[in-house]
């Protein structure tokens, strides 16, 4: 048995691998979030000038009609014909000619004066597309860099989980078809059991332990297994669990049974999956495995809590504390 467990892989140092990829991930996650938002802010910029680029384009439309009707108003004027007139003496031919000379004069510069005005209209749209184009390829580089680190966080998150699923099967964790387990003992999920109500968490975001059917949090589960492999040095064998993960109606159940020793259904550390009830002379405080447990389960983050000496006294009941664990 030493062998065997002389090779076995340093699940402590996996976990705060992992849990250290877990905390990179959340604070990449926050700047992706700024990003994301930034982006988005961006795109709304980039909305508002192209709204600006239509709004010029339909102005530079709009201009063109009275333009080309401009144009042909000033072709239609009869030139020729109207200089015999003139030279013949028709006097109110002569002052028609005058009056539509100077009508065509005054067109000739409103005519200019729009000309100016499309050619500032179509300046401004020669701006905005450019500064459309860019906005639009600088937000696309952004894009793919958020895609680039997520990509890359999660390849390396998933390396991680990998190596402490490999790690935990060795220790005899075993993992149904779908691979459950190995999903449900991922510490980057510890968030997800926050979302549930004490004794409601699902038991596929909950991880197993050696002891066949009962179920942790994946950091308390990871920690049991590295507790119970220091046990198993010690005493040769593995540590005998009555409980852990309880659900709330197995909460309710316990504590109708036996009233004032199980806590109130809803409670109950057992209802987060960071609690165990103990068995195989832990027990009863004073035995060899009891003392052994008071003297080294702090080492793994596991701890029996000051209540449980006295009030009520339940030598069998311990806790995970993962603020002992991340303990140098
Ligand atoms: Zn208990």
């Amino acid at each position: 048995m030493a062998d065997s467990l002389a090779a076995a892989p340093d699940l402590t140092a996996l976990r705060k691998e992992a849990e250290k990829a877990a905390n990179e991930l959340a604070a990449a996650q926050k700047v992706l979030d700024k990003r994301t938002s930034d982006l988005k802010a961006a795109n709304d910029q980039l909305n508002k000038k192209l709204k600006d680029l239509s709004a010029a384009q339909a102005t530079l439309t709009q201009m063109r009609r009275p333009i080309a009707d401009l144009v042909e108003l000033v072709y239609q004027q009869p030139v020729a014909d109207g200089i015999a007139p003139f030279l013949s003496g028709d006097g109110d031919a002569s002052m028609a000619l005058m009056r539509s000379q100077s009508d065509a004069s005054v067109l000739a510069q409103a005519r200019q004066l729009q000309v100016d005005e499309i050619s500032k209209a179509y300046a401004d749209k020669q701006r905005l597309a450019a500064e459309a184009q860019e906005m639009r390829a600088t937000n696309l580089l952004a894009a793919a860099q958020v895609e680039a680190e997520v990509a890359t966080l999660t390849k390396r998150s998933d390396k991680v989980v990998q190596s402490l699923t490999k790690a935990l099967v060795k220790m005899g964790i075993k993992i149904d078809k779908v691979g459950r387990a190995a999903f449900a003992c991922n510490p980057l999920r510890i968030d997800a059991t926050t979302d549930y109500p004490n004794g409601l968490i699902p038991k596929s975001i909950l991880c197993p332990i050696q002891q066949r059917g009962h179920l942790l949090r994946a950091d308390a589960a990871i920690a049991f297994v590295s507790l119970n492999e220091a046990y198993k040095r010690q005493f040769g064998q593995q540590m005998c669990v009555t409980d852990a993960y309880r659900t709330l109606a197995e909460q309710q159940s316990v504590y109708y049974r036996r009233p004032g020793f199980a806590a109130v259904p809803g409670r109950s550390n057992h209802g987060l999956g960071m609690a165990v009830d103990l068995c195989g002379g832990v027990q009863s405080a004073g035995t060899a495995q009891f003392r052994w447990m008071e003297a080294n389960s702090k080492r793994y983050g596991w701890f029996h809590p000051d209540w449980a000496y006295s009030n009520p006294y339940e030598p069998w009941h311990w806790e995970y504390d993962p603020k002992i664990d991340s303990l140098p």
